[in-house]
Formats: C-alpha cells, sequence, structure tokens
C-alpha cells in the first residue's frame, strides 16, 4: 500500500458541501485532499430543484437566520459563476379563500425582499393575470399573483466547478474513491481509500477530516470509523418531474398545496418543464432512491390543480429523486425538519479532529464552507483570510451582464455552430468555450458526433478536465444532454469514452 504525504485537512464526499469547503481551504493555504466514492454530484448535489433562493416557505418555520444568509447569497453567486447561476422571477397565483390569505404571503415577501442583499435583482409586484402573459397556462380562476425574485443553478455543474477550482489551487482531488476506514494515529488520521474503479487500496494521512458524506453522513462514521448508534440525519426524500414544456414564459411558478406544502414548475432546458418537489421521510440506502408511483400521482394532480391542461403521469419524460440530509431536530413532519445547518468537531485537543457536516443548502455552501474553516482554524491555526464571496469559478469570469456578449463573441469566433449550441456551451462552460473550440475552424473539427449537438470535442473536454468517465457522468450531470439523446447513442458515447480515458 503506498504511503502518502501528509494533509492538512481531507474532505471525505465529492458533493457541494465537500467540494465547497475542499476549495476554500486550499486558497487559504492548507494542504488539501477530497475522495468521492463515484462522481461529483452522484448523492444529493444533482437531485435538487436547483434553486438559488432564500426559501419564502421557511419563513413560516421562523428560520430567519438561514433565510437572511440564503438570500444574501444569491447575488455573490451569481457574481461568482454567471455562467451556471442566474436570476429568476417566480409566479406565485393566489384567489379568494385559497390556502393563504393574500396579506400574509404579501408580508412573507415584503420581508423576503428587505431581510437582505438584494441589490440587482428586481422587487415583488403583484400581476393582473387576466393580462399578464403568466396568466395564460393556469386556470381562469387564478385572476391575482404575486411576482419575485430568485435564482437558478446548474447544481452538478456547480459541484464539478468547485472541484476543479480546488484541484487547479493544489487539492488532491481523487473521484471513484471510497473512503472504508479511518484510524486515529497518535496525532493524524490514517485514511484508507478504496478506488472504486480498480479495486485498489492506498492509505493517506491528515492532520483533520472533514466527513461531508450529505444522506451517508451517519453511514461513514459507523462504516469507515466503527461507531456505533449514530443517528444524526433524517432522510428525506424528495423527487421531481420533468414533462415537454408547459408554457413558453422564462418565469416559473410557486403553486401552494392544500397540504400546505409547495411545488415549483420551472422552465427547464428550453424545451421541458420541471416539476417538484415531494417531501417524505425515508429508509434505506440513499442510492436506491427512485420516485414512487405516489409521488408522481401527488405531483401531477397538485400542478393539474393550476394548468388548464392537466399534468398526466404518461407526459413524464424524465424524474430524478433525492434524500435530504437534514439535521435531526425532532421535528414530527418531514417538511417541518430545520434546513439550517450543523457543523460538530470531534476529538478536539487530540492530534486528529473529525469535523461533521449537517443539513446545508446549496444556496449556503460558500457559506457553511465559511463556517467549516472557522473550525478547521480553531484546530489547525488560521492560514489565509476568506477569499471566496469575490471569487469566480471556472469560466464564470465574465460579469452578471455578460452571457449574451459571450455567446456573440463564441458565435463570431465559431460561425459554424448553430446558434442553441453556441447558447448551451456559454452556459455550461462560460467563458471557457475559447481553450475548449481552439484550433477548430469547422464543423467537421468537432469530432464524432453522438446525436442532438453533443460532439466528441466536448467529451473530450469532459474527460480531461472534469473526470467524467461514463456516459452516465455527461448525459445526466456535465449536462443534461440525455434528454436529448436515446439509449442506442448513450451506448456509442460509453463505447468512446471507454476507448478515450485518459
Ligand atoms: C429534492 C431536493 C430539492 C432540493 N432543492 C434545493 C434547492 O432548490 N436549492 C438549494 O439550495 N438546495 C436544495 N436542496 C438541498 C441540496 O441539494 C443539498 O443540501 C446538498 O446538495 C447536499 O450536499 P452534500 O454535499 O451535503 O451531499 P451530497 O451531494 O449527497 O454529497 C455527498 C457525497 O459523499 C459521497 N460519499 C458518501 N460516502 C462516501 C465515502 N465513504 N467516501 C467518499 N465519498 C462518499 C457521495 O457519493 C456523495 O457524492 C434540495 C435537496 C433535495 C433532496
Amino acid at each position: 500500500m503506498p504511503e502518502q504525504a501528509l494533509y492538512d485537512v481531507f474532505v471525505i464526499g465529492g458533493g457541494i458541501n465537500g467540494c465547497g469547503i475542499a476549495r476554500d481551504a486550499v486558497g487559504r493555504g492548507y494542504k488539501v485532499a477530497l475522495a468521492e466514492a463515484k462522481d461529483f454530484a452522484s448523492g444529493t448535489s444533482s437531485a435538487a430543484t436547483k434553486l438559488i433562493h432564500g426559501g419564502l416557505r421557511y419563513l413560516e418555520y421562523y428560520e430567519f437566520r438561514l433565510v437572511r444568509e440564503a438570500l444574501m447569497e444569491r447575488e455573490v453567486l451569481w457574481a461568482m459563476a454567471p455562467h451556471i447561476i442566474w436570476p429568476m422571477r417566480f409566479v406565485l397565483p393566489f384567489h379568494k379563500g385559497g390556502i393563504r390569505p393574500a396579506w400574509l404571503i404579501r408580508l412573507g415577501l415584503f420581508l423576503y425582499d428587505h431581510l437582505g442583499g438584494r441589490k440587482l435583482l428586481p422587487a415583488t409586484r403583484t400581476l393582473d393575470m387576466r393580462r399578464d402573459p403568466a396568466g395564460k397556462p393556469l386556470k381562469p380562476l387564478f385572476t391575482k399573483a404575486f411576482e419575485y425574485s430568485d435564482g437558478w443553478v446548474d447544481d452538478a455543474r456547480m459541484v464539478v466547478l468547485n472541484a476543479r477550482d480546488a484541484e487547479q489551487r493544489g487539492a488532491t482531488i481523487l473521484p471513484r474513491s471510497k473512503v472504508i476506514g479511518a484510524r486515529r494515529e497518535k496525532d493524524f488520521w490514517e485514511v484508507e481509500v478504496l478506488d472504486t474503479a480498480s479495486g485498489v487500496r492506498s492509505s493517506h494521512r491528515a492532520r483533520m477530516l472533514v466527513n461531508a458524506a450529505g444522506p451517508w453522513v451517519d453511514t461513514v462514521l459507523s462504516q469507515a470509523f466503527g461507531k456505533n448508534q449514530v443517528h444524526n440525519v433524517r432522510l428525506v426524500q424528495g423527487s421531481h418531474i420533468v414533462v415537454r414544456k408547459k408554457f413558453d414564459d422564462p418565469r416559473a411558478y410557486f403553486f401552494q398545496n392544500p397540504d400546505n406544502r409547495i411545488i415549483f414548475a420551472i422552465p427547464y432546458e428550453n424545451d421541458f418543464t420541471l416539476i417538484g418537489t415531494t417531501d417524505q421521510d425515508y429508509k434505506g440506502d440513499a442510492r436506491d432512491v427512485k420516485i414512487t408511483p405516489q409521488e408522481i400521482d401527488y405531483l401531477c394532480n397538485a400542478a393539474s390543480e393550476y394548468f388548464a391542461e392537466p399534468v398526466r403521469p404518461e407526459d413524464i419524460v424524465w424524474s430524478y429523486s433525492g434524500v435530504r440530509p437534514l439535521f435531526d431536530d425532532g421535528a414530527s413532519a418531514a417538511q417541518e425538519a430545520t434546513r439550517d445547518y450543523v457543523l460538530k468537531l470531534e476529538g478536539e485537543g487530540t492530534g486528529a479532529v473529525l469535523l461533521n457536516i449537517f443539513g446545508g443548502k446549496l444556496t449556503t455552501y460558500r457559506r457553511l464552507a465559511e463556517h467549516a474553516l472557522e473550525k478547521i482554524e480553531q484546530v489547525l491555526g488560521a492560514k489565509g483570510r476568506p477569499w471566496t464571496a469575490k471569487s469566480n469559478l471556472p469560466g464564470g469570469d465574465f460579469g452578471v451582464h455578460g452571457y449574451e456578449n459571450e455567446v456573440e463573441a463564441l458565435k463570431k469566433a465559431h460561425p459554424y455552430l448553430e446558434t442553441v449550441h453556441a447558447r448551451r456551451l456559454v452556459r455550461l462552460y462560460g467563458s471557457e468555450w475559447r481553450p475548449m473550440l481552439e484550433g477548430r475552424t469547422s464543423a467537421a473539427d468537432l469530432g464524432q458526433h453522438f446525436g442532438s449537438d453533443v460532439y466528441a470535442f466536448e467529451i473530450d473536454w469532459l474527460m480531461t478536465r472534469e473526470w467524467a468517465r461514463t456516459a452516465e457522468d455527461v448525459l445526466w450531470r456535465r449536462t443534461k444532454r440525455g434528454l436529448y439523446l436515446g439509449s442506442a447513442e448513450a451506448a456509442a458515447l460509453d463505447e468512446y469514452m471507454a476507448h478515450h480515458a485518459p
């Protein structure tokens, strides 16, 4: 077993929280490694509703700390990565005798607008749905609505871009590497890692471990650390369905349901509408989570209460499910469990300390990482100062209003690309379209064609820069081209990737 160098911080888990902490820590000067058991964002971080939001609903549960922190993060994250994060307006229809009185919603939105951090995002306004185009796809009962601001994120890309940036700053990033053991030596940890692709085991040393395994945080504590009776997180399943687009408007909808829950209907990947989510306690391994027939009915029925044309199970073209790793605060209903995060140090005073991460939202990952760094500093001593608020993720260095200019620049440099293709490339890769397309002067230079607008040049980039190894990594995480490619095309892509792995 080859022995490795001594890291300051070894992070377990390549979801948004693990990758965010690794990036912040290496940027401050710590020696960092991160191990992800499968692919980046293969857990909860690719299964979200994908909102960069304060969480309007959490106001009802008095989660003011969380909502304020999340609201403040919206514009910070947008500026960090304007290719994968952008503002979205949400239409919240209501009618007399509805689920919540209009004054209560208005009060919530007033707080939402004023709790902090909103400099560029427009404020709430009231819509007359008989005139506004947002009223068109809905039942005529909904004559009024509020329209408010939040943001959208490509969740899986946000994860991999954090991992990439951490690597560029000097972190050791280990995909497909499962932590199977962690043993305290005198003043460091001995970490055992299994390369799940090759079966090779390796051993690493670190002064501090961060357990950011999301829904598996307790499993890691019991299996790798040998602890008994661990129960820190409550697993709450959430599922989404994707249907052909129900409306043309760029705005999303916020629908209230009679059970007091809410769902969103969001414009998705140009041609689709994303509808979700559900909230139900989950038992079992989070890897096996799958949408249930009851969830399908629930989402179809809830959306059909609002849309004039009903949403039927046979309309579903794709669905996905994830498990929220919520800190177990003893709440009785899944939807009431706190969405805030909790960080806990173990073994302070010994030479080998463990930091466990419980809970967290995509929206608050950067702040969670800053709080984790405060704990890391307590143990290892301070190095650099907080730095991520003013940073850019790879490809995100073109400013919050720069997207259209980037598209124009790309089209000028590569006029042989279709406009929709150019727009997609800037959305996913931002300014990195330049190195990605360097030296290509015609469609023939794009390489093998796999269907839709997927060509080998993009796959090669994803394999060499973003650790993609399978068609699934590419079609459902690095991109969402799985919505456009069939199974034979995906198989051809898998074959290409198996033969061209770097
Ligand atoms: C349905 C749903 C909707 C959501 N919507 C939103 C939203 O709109 N906005 C928002 O801000 N947040 C949202 N969230 C919350 C957000 O998605 C999660 O809080 C966040 O993704 C959790 O990230 P994580 O890094 O903690 O966990 P994960 O993404 O699950 O990452 C943990 C990683 O650890 C790895 N791992 C496990 N065991 C090991 C091991 N032994 N060794 C190495 N690696 C290991 C796993 O493979 C996994 O990749 C939503 C969540 C759900 C479920």
